[in-house]
């Protein structure tokens, strides 16, 4: 349906220069791209505003790749939500795994900088995932509600949240989640979602799947009822991200 439109992130992370990602703007945009998907790259902070500038009259959109809470203050070396807001960045990534794992944030830290980036009008993408340990010991689906459940604690309108399921295992590693694995638990998510945000809400949300998603595997993750997009890191950076935008058609 229209408010479920596939959705495609590029997780820039922290690579490249002004120049570099102008560049890789060009590239995207002498690309013909499925109109039905909703873009949004993710540059890092400093580069947020020339590559929004770049990306003007196109349908791509810009994401932080974090944001601290607090609204200004004492916090040297953190944009906050509400600077993202002030410069017309329209979305944020909350709780990628690099920042849980190597910047200690918790769910709780997750909870709060996504209830302040929606309290600034800035739409999330929410990530969770487990560990391979964790999916060794079969609690995939348990870490994951935790997560979603840390949230749901302090956020009640889930209509500007995207869900990403990043399983820890499947990033930068080229070790893709089988497409029946992801589904299990993009499912399972769903299922929370009827029980947790109810029918109406769910039947907006999207949750989308991210690691190693590259453009020889996206058509078949794409051809699963519950994977609506996907976020992208690595391959966000090449030409064949537009392959990745384009798994749909
Ligand atoms: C990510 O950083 O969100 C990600 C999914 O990375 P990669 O595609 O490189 O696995």
């Amino acid at each position: 349906s229209a408010d479920r439109k596939f959705f495609v992130g590029g997780n820039w992370k922290m690579n490249g220069t002004i120049e570099s990602g102008k560049k890789l703007v060009e590239t995207i945009k002498s690309a013909k791209l499925d109109s039905n998907v909703e873009v949004v790259v993710a540059p890092p902070a400093l580069h947020l505003l020339p590559v929004q500038e770049a990306l003007k009259g196109t349908q791509i959109q810009v994401a932080g790749q974090n944001a601290y809470h607090q609204v200004s203050g004492a916090f040297t070396g953190e944009v906050s939500v509400s600077q993202l807001q002030d410069a017309n960045i329209p979305w944020v990534i909350i709780g990628h795994s690099e920042r849980r794992t190597l910047f200690g944030e918790t769910d709780a830290n997750v909870a709060e900088k996504t209830k302040a980036a929606l309290k600034h009008d800035i739409s999330v993408i929410l990530c969770v995932g487990e560990t391979l340990e964790q999916r060794e010991k079969n609690e995939s689906i348990n870490v994951v509600v935790r997560q979603l459940d840390a949230v749901k604690k302090e956020v009640d309108d889930w209509t500007k949240i995207v869900i990403a399921y990043e399983p820890v295992w499947a990033i930068g590693t080229g070790k893709v989640a089988t497409p029946e694995q992801a589904e299990e638990v993009h499912a399972a998510i769903y299922d929370w979602a009827v029980k947790n945000l109810g029918q109406g809400a769910t039947d907006k949300l999207r949750v989308i799947y991210g690691g190693s998603v590259a453009g020889k595997n996206c058509k078949e993750l794409a051809s699963k009822p519950s994977i609506l997009g996907f976020l992208v890191g690595g391959a966000s950076l090449k030409p064949e991200f537009v392959d990745i935008i384009n798994s749909k058609l």
